[in-house]
């Protein structure tokens, strides 16, 4: 099934990088269900937070992992998305 699998992949996605998922786990269900919908009707697991211009070159920016989710985690302490998270992240 294509949500288990995106969910395993964020899993080993967020600890490769010494990241963590959303501990808010409803919260962490929606950013799932998004990105597996946008997989089944798009074939790409387009980023659910982030409108899709229609051009799939353009929207390549936004399949996730997208170009901005290092800088945000970095910068901010999770993605736009709140899917991953610095593990330091004071909530
Ligand atoms: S903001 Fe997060 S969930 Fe959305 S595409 Fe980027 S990494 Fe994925």
């Amino acid at each position: 099934m294509i949500g288990e699998k995106i969910r395993r992949w964020t899993r080993t996605y967020a600890a490769e990088h010494g990241w963590i998922l959303n501990p808010d786990s409803r919260a962490l269900d929606i950013v799932i269900r998004g990105l597996t919908r946008n997989c089944k009707k798009f074939g790409h697991p387009y980023c659910p937070c982030r409108l899709r211009s229609g051009d799939p070159e353009k929207d390549r920016d936004i399949v996730c992992p997208c170009i901005f989710h290092e800088d945000e985690v970095r910068d901010e302490g999770n993605c736009h998305c709140r899917l991953f998270f610095r593990p330091d992240k004071d909530e």
